[in-house]
């Protein structure tokens, strides 16, 4: 291995291949205004929106495929240099975010279909946060894997491990459909109405081999629910897929399970997904999302990066024309029926799959607490080999920042959990840690007003040493209005705030919201408390927690309190 990151005979290729190369050359010829605008010498349109209104991230989009970017990062690898200008967002392409200023390093975000990975795919996540990166992964809201620090000279070897792993990070950030989520326990979930992983891994793939529903005019989230008890948060997404069985009927649809759409979940803007009166077969599924999809690409509004997202288009069109919409682009209709003619879906259990559960196969799962889903790489390793020894060799990621380990036979339960413990990791759910939900925070995200991460840990472990819980509480810190740990759908939620001192001083804190749910507990958290220094959250949170416990009725839950 040369000093750059890349074997000696990669840095021979690519040394012959810069000198051979005339980078732009194929470029279209763009200036820049005084104020750093892109300027086009020719009057150009991009899905109807002429180029000189299109928003900074449209005309960077324009001026080059965030996909052809693989020149840069070679080059730069070479060089270990960080992009410049355009190529920062166009990184984002192949899911590598340059995190300057909070870190001069990348971050790199997978991709990983349902959240399911085998123990192979695991150890090798492992083994690139060991030599890439900083010796442990962050596991995310959409069940997915992200690992930090990683320097330029070693982006090129990191995607192309990803690729010998079978994984992927291809659209994972920027104006992309982000990962694909599923129930955590589907497949094995004796709840559970469908198997949603194949629809979830077609999608996966539908996306990743069509290089149109790449450069949406944002971030796009679909998630399939298996209508068991399990949440997969999916109507947080712009599509959410829920199973549903439907019995006799006098409307002319054939008995079975098939999937109600929910369109336009955004939390962040305190939106969740509803019902839009559509009911398809699983397989329609992934035509008629391709179709939504590609009206939003013709349609979104690409001048206001604040009004892009779906929700905005169907605000302004309403369900009815996009849906008319959508049918344009498809070879068969949609089949409208009434949500209440559908069989009621069994209620969620919040928190439900932390813990030694059965499987429908006779076997079991152990849902195993990970907090704020950071795992170091040798929790990483001993999981696997868990997963391999006692269970099926897989692990699923939960939007919830946790794990689980499925496939575990009776008689090999206690050893099971006896080597999840030898790891530093509990199935227990008695301490807040089980609900514990953190965005990146202040150490390595530039948008952070707080260390959303740390704070959470030291609460959690306030809170561990004082009480115990027999109710599933979730806590949700994110560190600024993007919510990317979604704080109105906690039953207390935090946004980082920065708060000034009786001296003036810029301080940590956060605006405190209560009451938030989702699916058949769905709920925006109100806020209660603002500008909450973050050295005051723990006294805060406690007697809030402790008021709870000694004044509720029976088993009331904090939601209903
Ligand atoms: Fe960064 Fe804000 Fe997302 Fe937290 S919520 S990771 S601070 S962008």
């Amino acid at each position: 291995m040369s000093t750059s990151g890349f074997t000696n005979e990669q840095e021979t290729y690519l040394k012959a291949f810069i000198s051979g190369l005339n980078q732009g050359q194929n470029l279209p010829h763009l200036g820049q205004d005084a104020e750093g605008r892109f300027t086009h010498e020719e009057e150009e349109t991009v899905h109807g929106t002429p180029v000189d209104e299109l928003s900074r991230e449209e005309l960077i989009k324009h001026e080059q495929n965030g996909l052809d970017c693989w020149d840069a990062i070679m080059t730069n690898g070479l060089r270990n240099e960080f992009p410049k200008d355009g190529d920062i967002f166009r990184y984002k392409f192949h899911g590598l975010f340059y995190v300057a200023p909070a870190q001069d390093s990348f971050m790199l975000r997978c991709r990983i279909a349902g959240g399911a990975l085998s123990t192979y795919q695991f150890r090798g996540l492992a083994e690139m946060a060991q030599d890439w990166g900083p010796g442990h992964a962050d596991l995310t809201t959409r069940a997915n894997l992200q690992i930090r620090e990683l320097e330029p000279k070693n982006c090129a070897n990191v995607l192309m491990k990803l690729a010998d792993l079978g994984l992927t990070s291809q659209g994972s950030g920027a104006d992309n459909v982000r990962n694909i989520t599923a129930t955590p326990t589907t497949g094995f979930d004796p709840d559970e109405l469908i198997d949603v992983l194949p629809y979830a891994r077609a999608m996966h793939y539908y996306i990743l081999k069509n290089r149109d529903l790449y450069g949406l005019p944002r971030k796009f989230n679909i998630s399939y629910d298996s209508g068991g008890g399990i949440s997969t948060c999916a109507d947080t997404n712009d599509i959410g897929f829920y199973a549903v069985r439907v019995g006799e009927n006098d409307e002319g649809v054939e008995p079975g399970v098939y999937f109600r759409m929910q369109l336009c979940g955004i939390t962040g803007h305190e939106q969740f997904a509803s019902d839009c009166g559509v009911l398809l077969t699983p397989a329609e599924t992934i035509p008629v999302a391709a179709a939504l999809m590609r009206v939003f690409i013709e349609n979104g509004d690409r001048t206001n990066r604040k009004k892009a997202r779906l929700k905005y288009l169907v605000d302004e069109w309403g369900f009815d024309k996009t849906l008319a919409e959508t049918e344009k682009k498809m070879t068969f209709d949609l089949r409208y029926f009434p949500l209440e003619k559908c069989e009621p879906a069994k209620p969620k259990d919040k928190q439900g799959y932390l813990g030694i559960h059965p499987q429908s196969d006779g076997l079991n799962y152990v849902g195993v607490l990970t907090p704020v889903g950071r795992v170091t790489v040798p929790q990483m390793l001993a999981l696997a080999d868990i997963a391999d020894e006692f269970g099926r060799g897989e692990i699923r990621l939960t939007v919830w920042q946790n794990l689980l380990i499925p496939g575990i036979p009776d008689d090999k339960l206690q050893d099971a959990l006896t080597a999840i413990q030898a790891t530093g990791l509990s199935h227990q759910n008695s301490t807040i840690k089980g609900g514990l939900i953190a965005c990146t925070g202040s150490r390595g995200c530039k948008y952070a007003a707080a260390d959303t991460k740390g704070n959470a840990v030291d609460l959690g472990n306030h809170l561990a040493d004082r009480m115990i819980l027999d109710q599933p509480i979730n806590i949700h810190l994110t560190g600024c209005h993007h919510s990317c740990a979604q704080h109105y759908i906690g039953d207390i939620g935090m946004m980082g705030t920065k708060v000034k001192s009786e001296s003036g001083e810029s301080l940590d804190g956060y605006n405190i919201v209560l009451g938030g749910g989702v699916d058949d507990q769905q709920a925006i958290a109100r806020e209660i408390w603002k500008s909450i220094p973050a050295t005051e959250i723990q006294p805060l949170v406690e007697k809030l927690l402790c008021a709870y416990l000694a004044n509720r009725e029976d088993n009331e839950s904090f939601a209903a309190f």
